[in-house]
């Protein structure tokens, strides 16, 4: 059961979602033997609810396998199945409340992806390979997410790291549906429709016509740049955009995954190794696929954990940076190009 309310004032929502307390904090032990207890590593199948979606790697070819059909099936390169602990539930009560006291069921799915069968190998280390069978995994679940009632948004993200709040450092991703739009995404869309119809051109478009080659680029290939945002909110954050104006990421074709794949190892690559591979978030932004809601150019966004939120920004949606964007990107430019020299050598 879970509960989505709204603020008295502000358009900001909490999900209160009690069973998600019951979840095992594995950070909490120490990490001894981890492969071992890892409900996310090869062998410990059964701790987890059955993989609806086994990605196998078969005579030099993916196939699709699901363990529905019985055994948990062994040797996968990725591997999808209900968060046990969901913060979101299709069995939430359908009870509402008015305003100021607003609120409505927290219908949805929540899924994890495990990346990768290897508990060690961080995203940061894998190869282009893996990159593009996760991002290919994703895409696949989220259109079929989207093909589920009420959903309205599917949030996709990662939690790298004790520090970005992972419970589990076996790196995975979550897929997480709301039957409403974030209102981060809502705001976004809402400035890219206005300058659509003000100045006919989207606002984030203009953004990478500013930021392509400035100072705050960190690395660019043939369809996507990585720069440091104009306004952080955390020290070296980055983003992640489609040259062109692509409103989902549900319509990246095969070509561009495998350069998503490319700039998003090599970035992270260069962060991990710039910074000693601190925690981070990494979130996807992009359009709904329901009918009737705006539109995005869509693009990842990463949060690299090294400072703290603390008073000032809890409290006035205002942050302090310790490091300039400009700075920030310069650092992340040389340790991201190297990555991707070695990347393209590789390939
Ligand atoms: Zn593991
Ligand atoms: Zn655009």
């Amino acid at each position: 059961m879970a509960e989505l309310r709204k603020d008295y004032f502000l358009d900001r929502f909490t999900i209160i979602s009690t069973e998600r307390a019951n979840r095992p904090f594995e950070f909490q032990s120490p990490p001894v033997k981890e492969e071992e207890k890892c409900p996310f590593c090869p062998g410990n199948e059964s701790q987890t609810p059955p993989a609806e979606l086994v990605l196998v790697l078969r005579e030099g070819s993916l196939i699709k396998l699901s363990d529905l059909e019985g055994e948990p099936i062994r040797d996968w390169c990725v591997r999808v199945f209900p968060n046990q602990y969901p913060a979101v539930s299709v069995s939430s009560a359908e009870v509402y409340g008015n305003d100021p006291l607003y609120s409505e069921p927290a219908y949805g799915y929540h899924y994890i992806i495990v990346a990768t069968p290897n508990h060690n190998e961080a995203f940061s280390q894998m190869s282009v390979e893996q990159w593009i069978n996760i991002l290919t995994t994703v895409q696949d679940r989220v259109r079929w997410l989207y093909s589920k009632k009420r959903v309205s948004y599917v949030s996709i993200f990662i939690n790298y790291g004790k520090d970005a709040g992972a419970s589990q450092s076996h790196p995975h991703l979550q897929l997480l549906t709301l039957p409403r739009l974030p209102p981060i995404i809502e705001q976004e869309a809402l400035a890219v429709q206005k300058s659509m119809q003000e100045l006919g051109i989207c606002r984030m478009c203009s953004i990478l016509n500013v930021e392509s080659g400035g100072p705050r680029q960190i690395l660019t290939t043939s369809s996507f740049v990585a720069f440091c945002p104009w306004a952080p909110r955390h020290s070296f954050e980055f983003w992640i955009f489609p040259k062109r104006h692509q409103v989902s990421f549900l319509r990246t074709t095969q070509k561009d995954i495998k350069d998503l794949a490319i700039i998003l190892r090599a970035t992270l690559g260069g962060l991990a190794k710039a910074l000693n591979n601190p925690s981070f978030n990494l979130v996807f932004h992009t359009s709904s696929e329901k009918k009737a809601t705006r539109q995005i150019h869509w693009h990842i966004e990463v949060y690299p954990q090294i400072e703290k939120w603390a008073g000032f920004e809890r409290g006035n949606g205002m942050y302090i940076v310790q490091v300039s964007p400009e700075r920030a990107a310069e650092i992340l430019s040389s340790a991201s190009k190297r990555e991707l020299a070695g990347l393209l050598g590789a390939i």
